[in-house]
């Protein structure tokens, strides 16, 4: 069977090994005459499963007994809400950032729940970037500081955490595990699995054990973190397809190491840039020192022929690389899965193309 180059933004990309690893074992799990997905969740099969996935989580990001790591539901847009519900306190000011389409969507949620205040706002600057430290003016006491790690639409990237006294807070939902980081500086961190940890259905989040304790007392026990740190993770039934899944894919991490997953990342990125950069005929569209090492966004000169270039690329085998139905463009999703090849192919794809209507 051949596989098609599947450029999408999330779901996205999984490992082959572990989809055949999956399919082996889908019917009959580990010879027990019943697939994993059809058993109780308390029983032996899926609790060694739910615990060893949420143990490699726990060890690939590198933190201690001093976080707790949950996979819960509703996705990064939960937790949009979930966040400011727990952690922000009545009479509290929360710090966002903007910089672009999904710091947006959880500011507008964070606001719906109390006092917000946006510390820098570059969301609607083109080229599309991330705010640097020193235009941040932050809040003396703010309960955190909200920041998009990665802006999947836009493809502007942190490059590094920035500075901050406050508890600081961290979408990473489309760079999770893609690079080495310390991740012992965010005191709470999500993601929605589908694009670097799995399937869609869990939502990843490692939160500083004090401060899930410390807070949401006033809420029903299922938005509260404590509930779910203290049931770990089980307080009410799991996905467990998409925690099976996940844990299959932190197995293929740990065996490849962060630090070799982050170097091919970095190659497949700048192998793509350096077409884009080649020729006035592409155009990146983030900031050269923001460029996202997962989304590669780009522009034709020529806007007309962005159709035809992804038309072009469907017959060669490559989907999914039109941009964002906000934005338009194009985009090329490259996470932790995706393979070198593909972005050898498309390279080869954007010179032919040019040569043929440039
Ligand atoms: N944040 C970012 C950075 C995202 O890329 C996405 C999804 N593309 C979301 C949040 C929303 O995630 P979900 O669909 O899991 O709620």
């Amino acid at each position: 069977m051949s596989r098609i180059m599947n450029f999408s933004a999330g779901p996205s990309t999984l490992p082959l090994e572990v989809l055949e690893e999956a399919r082996d074992q889908l019917i009959n799990y580990q010879d027990s005459g019943a697939s994993l997905i059809e058993v109780s969740h308390r029983g032996k099969a899926y609790s060694a499963v739910h615990e060893e996935a949420l143990a490699n989580l726990h060890e690939l990001l590198g933190l201690t007994d001093d976080h707790a790591v949950l996979l819960l539901q509703s996705g990064a847009t939960g937790q949009f809400a979930m966040v400011p519900m727990n952690l922000l306190g009545a009479g509290q000011t929360a710090d966002y950032t903007n910089s672009g389409s999904w710091a947006k969507k959880a500011i507008g949620a964070a606001q719906k729940i109390g006092d917000i205040n946006v510390v820098a706002d570059c969301g609607d600057d083109r080229p599309t970037r991330v705010p640097t430290d020193a235009e941040m003016t932050q809040t003396p006491g703010a309960a955190y500081l909200h920041i998009t790690t990665n802006e999947t639409i836009s493809g502007a990237q942190w490059k590094q955490l920035p500075e901050t006294d406050a508890p600081l807070v961290a979408d990473m939902s489309s760079d999770i595990l893609s690079r080495p980081l310390d991740y012992s500086r965010l005191d709470l961190v999500y993601a929605g699995a589908q694009k670097n940890l799995g399937p869609a259905g869990a939502t990843l989040v490692a939160i500083r054990r004090d401060l899930a304790e410390q807070t949401g007392e006033h809420l029903p026990l299922s938005m509260r973190y404590k509930t779910h740190m203290d049931d770990g993770s089980m307080h009410n039934t799991p996905p467990c397809f998409s925690v099976y899944m996940i844990m299959l894919v932190t197995r293929w991490l740990k065996k490849r190491g962060l630090e070799s997953v982050f170097e091919c990342n970095r190659r497949k990125a700048e192998k793509l840039y350096a077409a884009i950069d080649a020729t006035d005929f592409y155009q990146g569209t983030a900031a050269t020192d923001c460029r996202s090492d997962m989304n590669v966004t780009f522009r034709l000169a020529n806007e007309q022929l962005e159709p035809v270039f992804a038309d072009e690329a469907t017959k060669e085998g490559m989907i999914g690389l039109k941009g964002h139905r906000s934005v338009g463009g194009l985009r090329a999703s490259i996470y932790n899965a995706f393979p070198e090849e593909g972005v050898d192919a498309l390279v080869s794809l954007m010179q032919e193309f040019e040569r043929t209507n440039g």
